[in-house]
């Protein structure tokens, strides 16, 4: 059975297991779910995920997400079986995608070949330089992560391994964002993921972590990397979070999930195959069943994942009344901590989301007029060299 409409898997074949033991992490505790698990996707549970997706999959073209923990626990081994069995399920005319996100820090160059051969695309967490990154990003011993992810991206260059940088924006990199930016871009980056960490201190209250992001700085770092951006680097970096804002001046549309009104089409496959609504709602009562063959069509489209999905809609009168809403979507539901008007919660990151989407408006409208004319967005930029665009913001 297909299911009715495109969908994204992320699946995690070594649980919540990774060699670092980064301080914000929001997906380590999961271990609890699984008391006494090896945390290994074994042979049967790869290969019914496998069928299932490629068989309710509709699109022609079917991405697998590797994510944990740290996917590359699971090792080579499972990964060219999972490449044989995409062959072996893939339906006539589909193709398959593998993207993978990891720590960077167990990549050789054994690793490297194979992601070049099967063209894998590879997410490397990176923080900005060593004094940024290693905050908190360190192994179960407190010692530092910067130098093995560089040794791991050593080994992707070496093997022209498509690479994206994703940064988590914390409380000890978000106020360095042009710092962040140039050091990423400094590497060779073209495509970076900005990712506000934002963590509830303990149930039932507002307070966020001590380590995620501050909103106020949040909304700095962005403009700031906006503007280097919009007057050096148009074309030749793309900022995922720029191009969601970019697309919702061509189209009406975000292009990332945590802006858009409604979600539920990016799902989380546990270890042992348990099938659970987003990859941010790893819980028991967010978990829909087995991601198999027999049930994965039904269970995307069925009663419990429609109402997460179009729960995200239900927004607080202040998002109603905000002019930037079709921009922010109102934020991943996650992120929902804080009390709006009438009690109803708000994004953690309001302010922040408020302050950038009205900073870049004229810019934006800017490239997307150019681009509407057939022209490079980066034609703007030009514009800003000269002078232009530093008058006051446009209202959104
Ligand atoms: S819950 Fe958040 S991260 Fe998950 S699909 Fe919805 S918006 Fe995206
Ligand atoms: S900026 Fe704030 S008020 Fe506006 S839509 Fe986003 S979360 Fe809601």
């Amino acid at each position: 059975m297909l299911a009715s409409q495109p969908f994204h898997l992320m699946i995690k074949p070594a649980g919540p297991a990774c060699n670092l033991a980064c301080s914000y992490c929001y997906y380590l505790d999961k271990a609890a779910y699984y008391p006494g698990s090896r945390f290994r996707m074994d042979d049967d549970t790869l290969a019914a995920v496998t069928a299932g997706y490629l068989q309710c999959h509709p699109g022609k073209e079917a991405v697998f997400g590797w994510q944990g923990g740290e996917p590359l626990l699971a090792g080579l081994e499972f990964y060219r079986r999972a490449v044989d069995l995409q062959q072996q399920h893939a339906r006539p005319g589909q193709r398959t995608l593998n993207a993978l996100q990891t720590n960077a820090t167990l990549v050789d160059d054994e690793w490297a070949a194979f992601f070049r051969e099967h063209d894998f695309l590879i997410g490397a967490s990176m923080d900005g330089p060593p004094g940024l990154h290693d905050r908190y990003r360190r192994d179960r011993a407190g010692r530092p992560s910067y130098r093995r992810v560089l040794s791991g991206l050593h080994a992707l260059r070496r093997h022209g391994v498509e690479c994206n940088a994703l940064v988590t924006v914390n409380r000890g990199n978000d106020e360095h964002g042009l710092e962040v930016y140039r050091h990423l871009t400094g590497l060779g980056f073209s495509h970076l993921q900005f990712i506000p960490v934002v963590e509830r201190s303990s149930q039932g209250t507002a307070k966020a972590t001590a380590w995620s992001v501050r909103p106020h700085a949040l909304g700095q770092f962005l403009c700031e990397v906006f503007d280097h951006w919009a007057r050096n680097d148009v074309g030749r970096v793309f900022v995922q979070l720029f191009e969601s804002a970019l697309n919702v001046w061509l189209t009406g549309e975000p292009t990332l999930c945590v802006f858009s009104r409604t979600c539920g089409r990016a799902l989380a496959v546990e270890h042992n195959g348990d099938l659970y609504a987003c990859d941010h709602f790893v819980s028991p009562s967010h978990l829909l069943g087995k991601a198999s063959p027999e049930a994965l069509a039904a269970l995307v489209d069925g009663p419990q994942q429609r109402a997460f999905g179009a729960a995200k809609a239900d927004v607080a009168e202040d998002c109603r009344a905000c002019p930037v809403l079709r921009f922010c979507g109102g934020d991943c539901p996650k992120h929902r901590l804080r009390a709006g008007r009438a009690k109803r919660p708000i994004s953690h990151l309001c302010s922040a989301y408020r302050r950038f989407f009205t900073h870049s408006a004229s810019v934006l409208e800017a490239m997307a007029q150019e681009v509407r004319a057939g022209r490079p967005a980066a034609n703007v930029t030009e514009v800003l060299r000269q002078g232009g665009g530093g008058g006051p913001q446009r209202a959104v």
